[in-house]
């Protein structure tokens, strides 16, 4: 990749937002605490390493987070290097979920986990917090934790459908899908990755959703595709993550640049830079050199975070502006 492009990528002011944080831990402090089982790099830190399953690649993430996330402070310290790393990448906006499943784990009140996430954003960055909330998880335990979340916990920003997709659309789902949004919460739901297009339907028409994570399966069918386009739905998109979980074979599998020419709202992100060993930069080396994206796609992407970014009209002007102005620099 040429100098000129390197350079347009790391000074493009970027957002993030579809960011698992517990999945964004970053290695050296697993190895802080625990240098003799966590000195060497993991095979599936490896640069070709590829996951044979979703399963497998929860396993090895639940295993390594729970050795390190085992209490409000242990958030904040890994939010404070993730943040910091984001800032190092031009990295403006950035929205992330916790897992709703620690609260039940840690036993801690999830408003407290919250707040530590909070305590760790530096200067020169917006951070949302949101709660994932896996298919199965509203349990006689957690289920009344879930509603205090959307009714009380004022730092909450929003919620996202996590979890195996495989799994039914449980009841529960869509009345408090809408309730979230009545409290006046942004809902997000994971769709279309391992399960099929018609899971992308599903979350638009029945929890409301504008923000699917990934969608990348819409492409399989014409119907879904035209829902996406009258609901101006936007994709949040992780490339490595979809290559490394095998949702594509191959890089010219990926449906982003069919998504961009069809004027889907599409955005870039990492999802889980602890088990893919990935950095946003590199999402956006990967849509030049693996997706044929140009210039001008890629400071799309770069936009369309910052047009969805719960921030005030004009910061978002500003980033907007910014960024065409960054495009015209490189474009002569
Ligand atoms: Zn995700």
């Amino acid at each position: 990749m040429s100098f000129s492009v390197t350079q347009f990528i790391n000074q493009l002011p970027k957002t993030e937002t579809h960011l698992h944080i517990e999945g964004a831990l970053p290695w050296h402090l697993l190895e802080q605490i625990n240098p003799e089982k966590f000195s060497t790099v993991p095979f599936f830190r490896e640069p070709d390493f590829r996951y044979d399953s979703f399963e497998q690649f929860e396993t090895i993430l639940i295993d390594h987070a729970l050795a390190f996330f085992d209490s409000p402070e242990s958030y904040f310290e890994a939010s404070k290097v993730i943040f910091e790393n984001h800032l190092k990448q031009n990295v403006k906006y950035v929205e992330t979920s916790f897992h709703a499943g620690m609260i039940e784990y840690l036993k801690v009140p999830g408003d407290e986990i919250i707040k530590a996430i909070l305590a760790a954003v530096p200067s020169g960055l917006e951070v949302r917090v949101f709660l994932g909330i896996s298919r199965n998880l509203y349990t006689k335990y957690l289920g009344p934790k879930l509603e205090a979340a959307i009714s009380s916990w004022s730092e909450l920003s929003g919620i996202d459908l996590h979890g195996l997709e495989s799994l039914p659309m449980e009841s529960w789902t869509a009345p408090f899908w809408q309730k979230a949004r009545d409290y006046g919460k942004t809902v997000k739901a994971h769709a279309g990755e391992f399960g099929p297009a018609k899971n992308v339907l599903q979350a638009i028409e029945q929890l409301g959703v504008q923000r699917i994570q990934h969608g990348t399966k819409s492409i399989e069918c014409e119907e879904v595709m035209a829902v996406v386009k009258d609901h101006n739905i936007t994709f949040d998109m992780c490339p490595i993550s979809n290559f490394k979980l095998r949702v594509i074979e191959n890089w010219q599998d990926h449906p982003l640049p069919q998504f961009l020419e069809e004027k889907i709202c599409c955005t870039l992100s990492t999802d889980d830079p602890f088990s893919f060993n990935n950095s946003l930069t590199e999402e956006y080396q990967v849509g030049y050199e693996k997706l044929g994206l140009g210039l001008p796609e890629l400071a799309r992407l770069a936009s369309n975070g910052f047009k969805n970014a719960d921030i005030d009209v004009n910061s978002k002007d500003f980033w907007l502006s910014e960024i065409h102005d960054h495009l015209l620099d490189f474009s002569v």
